[in-house]
């Protein structure tokens, strides 16, 4: 009799595989039901960063997991090496911290290590799992998904993979694609992540200066005030990189500049600017392919059910020009279509603070 019941059980199992199909679920010890029984595991890591590294906010220390997340995974080259997203950044930390380009990530390391020997996981996955639950903590955020089984780092990535600030829109293209096969518009998609970032060492005179107006909100307000005429930097000099925001106490980095006016990423990045759906549903896509670099998807387990689904963003944060702006300021760059018309917050020009 229990034979009987089995057959068809294991069946359905067999061709449940679809990321749509229905499946039977497995119950965790904490009661959670998942997919796949080895993702149980994540529960506990999940409950122990959420308030102990990110102290359940979307603040710099969600910001920097999800930094660290993009340099780990785009370290990798078919032609020139490096691991991509398998920990390398941590496992081989006296290395990758010295590159210029990491500049900044010592913090973010110094955070996850102790997280990574307490749940004994593998720093690969580590750092994508925290980058997934980072997201769950910025309103507006898609949920993404996470996959686990990345092994240990073998070796250091190579020096010269992670695209700078100052680089041309030619070489972050070449190696955006190089790294992941990522089309301009997923190198725009992926830019949505500077909706809930900052620098803390372009300028290191003024450490945690946010790229858009609201740094706690994944929105799109980079695309909207990255297109404004800049006017101003927010420290006194500018650092390497670094090109005048509009907005007070904002900091706008050479590449994102250039990305949004020119002729091969405008139209896109202008597609986001006010388009909350289109802006999750494009950056989920790259981010889930990037968090992957380096491996086979099909070697690796989906516990996309372990992350949680972010905060919803408020209508009152909807999209909108930066007090003191005026349409007339955007800088119009796309051939196709006119950049959409927001209104302007009330009141006089404000400063942003630092994060
Ligand atoms: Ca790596
Ligand atoms: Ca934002």
């Amino acid at each position: 009799m229990v034979r009987i019941d089995t057959v068809p059980l294991v069946l359905y199992a067999q061709v449940s595989t679809g990321a749509s199909a229905p499946t039977k679920g497995t119950k965790c010890p904490g009661g959670q039901t998942v997919n796949n029984a080895a993702c149980c595991a994540w529960f506990p890591v999940l409950e122990d960063i959420l308030p102990n590294m990110f102290d359940n906010e979307c603040g710099d220390d969600a910001h920097g997991a999800l930094r660290l997340s993009f340099h780990d995974a785009i370290s990798f080259s078919p032609s020139g090496g490096g691991g991509g997203a398998d920990g390398s950044i941590i496992t081989f930390n006296d290395t990758e911290l010295i590159y210029a380009a990491n500049d900044g990530l010592e913090d973010p390391v110094a955070t996850e290590v102790p997280f990574i020997a307490a749940h004994n996981v593998t720093a690969g996955d580590f750092i994508q799992f925290a980058a997934a639950v980072s997201l769950s903590l910025c309103p507006g955020a898609p949920q993404v998904g996470f996959m686990m089984g990345r092994p240990p780092a073998k070796a250091p990535a190579p020096d010269g993979l992670v695209p700078e600030p100052f680089d041309s829109v030619t070489s972050i293209l070449a190696r955006m694609n190089d790294a992941g096969g990522f089309s301009p518009a997923d190198v725009v998609a992926l830019l949505a992540s500077h909706s809930v970032a900052g620098a803390d060492t372009v300028d290191p005179t003024i450490p945690g200066t946010p790229f858009d107006s609201t740094p706690s909100l994944f929105d799109t307000q980079i695309f909207i005030e990255v297109q404004l005429k800049g006017t101003l930097f927010p420290g006194v000099d500018p650092g390497q990189g670094e090109v005048k925001s509009a907005v007070e106490g904002t900091m706008r980095l050479q590449s994102d500049s250039l990305i949004a006016r020119d002729n091969r990423t405008s139209c896109a990045w202008q597609a986001l600017a006010g388009n909350l759906s289109g802006t999750q549903s494009a950056f989920k896509s790259a981010f889930e392919r990037m968090a992957i670099i380096g491996h086979k998807a099909a070697d690796l387990i989906d516990c996309s059910d372990v992350i949680p689904a972010p905060l919803i963003l408020s209508p009152i944060d909807g999209p909108h020009l930066p007090a003191g702006q005026n349409q007339r300021d955007i800088e119009q760059a796309c051939t196709a279509a006119p950049f959409p018309t927001f209104t302007a917050q009330p009141g006089p020009a404000t400063s942003v603070a630092a994060m």
